[in-house]
């Protein structure tokens, strides 16, 4: 991102308010190098209004003028001592101002986040040694080449074919493979890249960068971070496998609000068919050490638990691997779109382009007629089709909607999030959260609060860098945002969903 000096020094301290390091081989956030990681996530972030926004707070940060508006007076943050600069971020996180609240958890979760995946001077964090987590290993030996020849461009080009499809996660993967084997010319835009087995294993801090979606990540007022897959095969290659078929009184509500689809038999059916091709299985759902707390709990409280089923082949381990799951599956057991719809439609002669972030759909007499793509480089790469299938995920199918002119008031709203609040214990065996199998055991005991179907489900999830310990809080209720997942209405998910 390019922050000066003093921008990267006002950084530095508030790194270390949030982690100042324990004295006992622990360092300060700024010393294992979260300055630097901070700079890369936020220059990934497309916004330059929001990455201008944090340089001019960093250049404003330390001085006596800034210290009087937060309330700290006139004295500069880096000259206060460690309780005080904690006082006044906690100020922040207080304040009545929901923007300042905003400030102060955008600042906390990157620190938090940069602290817990940078690998630091020697390449093994300290913390992932003092908490017996893993450094990252690398692929398997064993890991095949990649199964899928993708396509790239380096100079303006121009391609005709019968369908485009914008995005190749779970909707564009499906619709592509469907619309190929009928036999129809298809090409896939997909704005990340391709990843695969053998790219699996370099760690949480390189998978983000690769496999994730970059900022904007957070809700206005920062209380929801938003991940989403941004590779080919979208979030499936990182999702956590649970496969549930939409509630059949989900659809009915969807099918009552207008979209009758939802309730007729050839959406069971293609649901089925999904089920079958992405090969959702409880046969790999042992359950893991956080599982086995869960039901423990639930047990004692009569409460029933059912097991998840997975979409994941025989190969899953279930174990020490799949925990590592988000971050790519090392085994190549989880049936990601890549692995399936996506083979499938190349199968069938589908050409896939990856680095292809399209722009604009151009409509003309209310007909998409062409899409133009951008790649790196800037090189334009105009698809010429009789049909285009947007796909491009919750947040930007709407946006690449809003952005080519399209203008029915419904687009950019209605979105839904599915949150995921965290609870963390402390218990007498040891717990290695980011082992076992992703997620196992549901409990639907509140899943309908309301009497309408609305409520929540308990789950357990891997700890990764979704655990982010919230030291600044002592003696406080920890308050990390949730992340969710996004889903315009109606949605295909109902993991850790507020609807069962
Ligand atoms: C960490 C994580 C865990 C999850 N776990 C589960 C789970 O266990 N079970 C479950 O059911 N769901 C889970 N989900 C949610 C699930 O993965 C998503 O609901 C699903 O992938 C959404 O499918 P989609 O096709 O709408 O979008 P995506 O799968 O997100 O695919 C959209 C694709 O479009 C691409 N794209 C975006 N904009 C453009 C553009 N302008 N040009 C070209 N390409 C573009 C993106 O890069 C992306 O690859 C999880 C999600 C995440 C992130």
């Amino acid at each position: 991102m390019g922050l000066s000096a003093d921008q990267r020094a006002a950084l530095a301290t508030i790194c270390d308010t949030f982690v100042p390091g324990d004295g006992k081989g622990l360092p300060s956030a700024s010393s294992l190098g979260a300055v630097t990681t901070i700079e890369e996530l936020v220059g990934r972030n497309p916004r330059a209004a929001e990455r201008d926004q944090l340089a001019t707070l960093l250049s404003l940060w330390d001085s006596p003028f800034f210290g009087v508006l937060a309330g700290r007076g006139f004295t500069r943050f880096s000259a206060l001592p460690q309780a005080r600069r904690e006082a006044a971020l906690l100020r922040l996180g207080d304040s009545r101002l929901a923007p300042v609240r905003t400030v102060f958890q955008a600042l906390k979760q990157a620190t938090l986040l940069a602290y817990n995946v940078t690998p630091g001077p020697t390449g093994t964090n300290p913390l992932w040694e003092r908490i017996g987590y893993p450094a990252p290993t690398g692929p398997l030996s064993t890991a095949p080449a990649p199964a899928l020849a993708v396509r790239r461009w380096t100079e303006p080009t121009e391609l005709s074919c019968d369908v485009v499809v914008v995005g190749s996660g779970a909707g564009g993967g499906a619709a592509a493979a469907v619309l190929a084997e009928a036999g129809l010319d298809v090409i896939v835009l997909e704005r990340g890249e391709y990843y695969d087995d053998q790219d699996f294993g370099a760690g949480e801090w390189a998978a983000l960068r690769q496999l994730y979606t970059a900022g904007p990540s957070a809700t206005a007022e920062g209380q929801l971070t938003l991940v989403a897959g941004s590779c080919l095969g979208g979030g499936t290659v990182v999702n956590w496998s649970t496969s549930l078929a939409t509630p059949d009184r989900v659809r009915a509500e969807w099918a009552a609000l207008g979209a009758r689809q939802f309730g007729e038999d050839e959406f069971g059916e293609s649901l089925a068919a999904v089920l079958t091709r992405i090969g959702v299985t409880e046969r790999r759902s042992s359950s893991s050490r956080r599982d086995d707390v869960l039901v423990r709990g639930a047990e004692k409280l009569g409460w029933a638990v059912d097991t998840l089923p997975r979409n994941v082949s025989d190969a899953c381990d279930a174990g020490v691997e799949c925990g590592r799951c988000g971050y790519g599956c090392r085994l190549g057991a989880k049936q990601s779109v890549t692995k399936t719809w996506l083979a499938d439609a190349a199968g069938h002669g589908a050409r896939l382009y990856v680095g292809a972030d399209v722009r604009e759909i151009t409509v003309r007499n209310g007909r998409a007629e062409r899409v133009v793509a951008r790649n790196a480089e800037g090189a334009e790469l105009t698809v010429r089709a009789r049909a285009v299938v947007v796909a491009a995920g919750a947040i930007q199918t709407p946006a690449l909607l809003r952005r080519s002119g399209l203008s029915n008031k419904n687009i950019g709203r209605h979105l839904r999030l599915h949150p995921a609040a965290a609870v963390f214990g402390v218990f007498d065996e040891e717990i290695r959260g980011w082992e076992g199998g992703l997620q196992t055991r549901i409990c639907r005991e509140h899943a309908d609060l309301d009497g309408d179907g609305y409520g929540v489900i308990y789950e357990t999830g891997p700890l990764g860098r979704t655990c982010r310990p919230c030291w600044t809080s002592r003696g406080r209720t920890p308050s990390a945002s949730s992340p969710a997942t996004a889903t315009p209405a109606p949605s295909a998910s109902t993991r850790r969903a507020s609807r069962s």
